[in-house]
């Protein structure tokens, strides 16, 4: 069968046409092919650099550690106690050491590199879920928080005492401890107001979050409401996981004597294997807060005090302090304690105190 010439003619450019698009196609396909190739190419360029500098972190974790004023103890029961807790992450041994060895700021400006996570204030599962979008060293997650903090970032974590309802099971008051004491007890409560000691630390805490943040420090909390159950020893654990700076753990007093007033803080003492790395900063940082304390409201100067007893002190590997506001069972002070004003003043004074304490003033 034989087309008239027109018609063969425009079947001709019909077929001339098609090759064309075919052509056309064929060239955006393999620039596209290209593109796809490079976007490739630079992801994993970027993911071999992250892996790198985590890589890097390990290993001054361990000189780090090696380096350690501080090494441990020969029976080592906070390695032991906190494998034995799951602090650790399955990951590598050196990861292992950050959490169970004794973490001084060096290490924390290593672990900080790996992103920049932008202010953690709700609690550890925000954080450690965050942390799982960074490439290597994290295999796994582990419930309580893992803060990586932008680079140059202090890391402050804030315990407010207590919560809600007490827990009177019991946990050891030191890694390895025989001796046990109540995970958390529900506090004092205000003679006056009625306020439980678990609100006011938390209303204190979460103004003292803001004003720390104002000032370009990153804030864990380990609690934001009062409906946890968050024992002294995980809360202890958390700050340790967030390689904190200094952990500060707010807390009110209590009295059989209605006149007992005024402000004092408790740092723990040096015990060997559990506090001995971190006494002294702890005390430093104690001395700093209660004159700054004392300086902004005015209270009654009561000093401070070393302890061996305090479950959240044991089981720290970061500095730590635990002021004292005041005795909610003075009925002045509990009024003062319940005021917006005295809240602020407690506040200025303890911000103070950490920016002193960090370098930052
Ligand atoms: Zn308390």
């Amino acid at each position: 069968m034989s087309f008239p010439p027109t018609r063969e003619r425009e079947t001709q450019e019909l077929i001339k046409r098609f090759q064309a698009k075919r052509a056309r196609q064929r060239r955006v396909r393999l620039v596209l092919a290209g593109v796809v190739c490079l976007v490739v190419a630079a992801a994993v360029l970027t993911a071999v650099a992250v892996a790198g500098s985590d890589e890097g972190g390990g290993s001054a974790f361990s000189s780090s550690v090696t380096s350690a004023p501080n090494s441990a103890p020969p029976t080592s029961p906070r390695q032991e106690a906190a494998v034995a807790v799951g602090v650790t992450t399955t990951s590598t041994a050196g990861s292992a050491t950050t959490s169970t060895g004794k973490t001084t700021t060096t290490t924390d400006k290593t672990t900080t590199g790996d992103t920049a996570i932008p202010t953690t204030s709700g609690g550890p599962a925000t954080t450690s879920s965050t942390t799982t979008t960074s490439t290597a060293k994290t295999p796994s997650t582990e419930t309580t928080a893992t803060v990586a903090p932008a680079s140059s970032a202090k890391v402050v974590v804030i315990d407010p005492g207590h919560q809600a309802q007490g827990d009177s099971s019991l946990e050891p008051v030191g890694p390895g401890a025989s001796e046990k004491k109540a995970k958390v007890s529900s506090g004092t409560a205000g003679v006056v107001t009625g306020i439980p000691e678990s609100e006011l630390t938390l209303a204190v805490g979460l103004k003292l979050r803001d004003a720390l943040k104002a000032h370009g420090i990153k804030v864990v909390m380990t609690r934001t409401s009062q409906n946890v159950n968050i024992s002294n020893s995980a809360r202890a654990k958390i700050a340790n996981e967030a390689h904190a700076d200094l952990f500060v753990r707010i807390h009110a007093d209590g009295s059989d004597n209605s006149s007992t007033n005024g402000i004092h803080v408790l740092y723990p003492v040096s015990i060997k294997g559990w506090t001995d790395d971190i006494a002294g900063a702890s005390k430093k940082a104690a001395s700093l807060a209660q004159q700054a304390l004392i300086a902004a409201t005015g209270a009654k100067d009561r000093g401070i005090d070393a302890r061996s007893d305090m479950t959240g002190f044991n089981w720290s590997d970061v500095p730590v302090f635990l002021p004292e506001i005041g005795f909610m069972t003075n009925p002045a002070e509990d009024q003062l304690l319940a005021s917006g004003a005295y809240r602020d003043k407690i506040v200025k004074g303890m911000t103070q105190a950490i920016l002193q304490y960090l370098g930052l003033k």
